[in-house]
């Protein structure tokens, strides 16, 4: 392979690290940099031949550290084109970034619902899910998909959608990330890009448990064209998002002591805004995360606040929650958000997690996998674990493709 680099290479130690800070200290044997369906084609059969693990990369930011491996690592940065066809596909290389895809698309006055991150892969992101500030209105990144090619273990190239192979692209929108086989580009049905308004709502640290209460009883229910999360950290609430329909902020105009609000924003302007001032982050942070069906009482939630995380709130319902949980492999269409615990101390972590846990319903979003679960096959998949079973054996019978908790 022309594109093999290993320990010594001058790339080596800027292509070895991964977005996730936790992970900057995995040393692969060889990283490929893959620019083309065929040189995954050799990449795998290389793999084979040496009998090395291998893992594909998009963004590289799996904060279970998938993307890392002391093996082979298919770099697929390279692989990043992305082309729109008139009738509004958007065919997307793997390697691509939401930063770009946001970008490209909007040319063409199109979008496709997805996340916030600008540097997270839309492979790694689409494949597990997908939740973003147009998932309300529009579903989850992988309820758009409409194809995928994919290059399987035995070096085979199958491209797959509702007619060809449909247990593979069922299996790939919401359980795919690494597990059946390394995509080379994937196919949306676009939307309209829409100009929108952005909030930031501030309230002081004080009213906290009264700002969670309201959130959590208004915002999975509200308008699909408003999508509001909500951060909670030791210094203060913080409520932002996007309003399709400037009118819809008018409720917003009275509570908040800090209100901040911009009109008529292009997409990737709006997208821009929530990551302008962010530095590259190195801090290790431990995540968990759950969904929730139902609020939090409120001793819940004080005892939350007293753990020292930051606590985010991702509003679910709407578009999410209109298609059945067996019509994709993404299970989770009846939840009312997701609460993710951050911060550098675990064991904070931990506990804050387990104060929120009895009133969770025990899914967990698979982009947000969580090392520590033991019962993680009913935790990401649900009901849909033993179709996926079955359609790992059949694509990867060997199991060439495989990290703790993979099918
Ligand atoms: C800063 C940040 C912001 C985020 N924001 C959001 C958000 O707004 N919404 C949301 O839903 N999630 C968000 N996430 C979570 C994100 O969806 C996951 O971390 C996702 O897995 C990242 O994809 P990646 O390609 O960047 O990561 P990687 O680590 O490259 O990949 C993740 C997994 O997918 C596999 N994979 C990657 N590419 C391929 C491929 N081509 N074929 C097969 N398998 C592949 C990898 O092997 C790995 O198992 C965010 C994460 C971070 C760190």
């Amino acid at each position: 392979m022309d594109d093999l680099i290993g320990p010594g290479h001058p790339l080596y130690d800027v292509l070895r690290v991964p977005a996730q800070p936790r992970y900057r200290d995995a040393r692969p044997k060889a990283i490929a940099r893959c620019a083309s369906v065929e040189d995954v084609v050799e990449a795998l059969a290389y793999a084979r031949q040496t009998g090395m693990h291998v893992v594909p990369r998009g963004g590289g930011h799996c904060f279970a550290g998938r993307s890392s491996t002391d093996g082979l690592v298919l770099d697929l940065s390279p692989l990043n084109a992305i082309s729109v066809s008139a009738d509004g596909l958007a065919t997307i290389g793997a390697g691509a970034r939401l930063a770009q895809v946001y970008d490209v698309l909007h040319r063409h006055r199109l979008t496709i619902p997805a996340g916030c991150g600008p540097t997270v892969g839309i492979a790694g992101l689409a494949l597990g899910g997908g939740l973003g500030l147009l998932g309300r209105r529009y579903g989850l990144t992988c309820d758009r998909l409409v194809a995928a090619t994919v290059v399987l273990a035995d070096g085979s190239v199958v491209t797959c959608d509702e007619q060809r192979d449909a247990d593979l692209f069922w299996a790939l929108r919401g359980s795919g990330g690494g597990q059946f086989g390394v995509v080379t580009s994937l196919v949306f049905a676009a939307v309209p890009s829409p100009a929108a308004s952005r909030f930031v709502l501030t309230w002081p640290r004080e009213q906290a448990a009264a700002v969670i209460a309201a959130w959590q009883d208004w915002a999975p229910d509200a308008a699909d064209d408003i999508t509001a999360s909500l951060t909670v950290t030791p210094a203060e609430g913080r409520m932002f998002g996007a309003a399709l329909r400037p009118h819809l902020l008018d409720d917003l105009a009275g509570p908040a002591p800090d209100l901040d609000i911009r009109d008529g924003l292009s997409w990737p302007e709006l997208k821009r805004s929530f990551s302008e001032g962010d530095s590259d982050d190195d801090r290790v942070i431990t995540t968990k995360s759950e969904f929730f069906r139902r609020p939090l009482p409120s001793d819940t939630i004080a005892e939350l606040l007293t753990h020292g995380c930051e606590l985010n709130f991702t509003p679910m319902g709407g578009a999410y929650n209109r298609v059945p949980a067996g019509a994709t492999a993404f299970v989770h269409r009846s939840e009312r958000f997701l609460l993710d615990h951050a911060g550098a101390d675990a064991e904070a972590v931990r506990r804050s997690w387990n104060a929120a846990h009895p009133h969770a319903s025990g899914h967990i979003y698979p982009n947000f996998p969580d090392p520590e679960l033991t019962d993680w096959a009913e935790a990401y998949h649900g009901s849909n674990h033993a179709r996926l079973a079955a359609i790992k054996h059949h694509y990867d019978p060997e199991r060439v493709f495989h990290f703790p908790q993979s099918l």
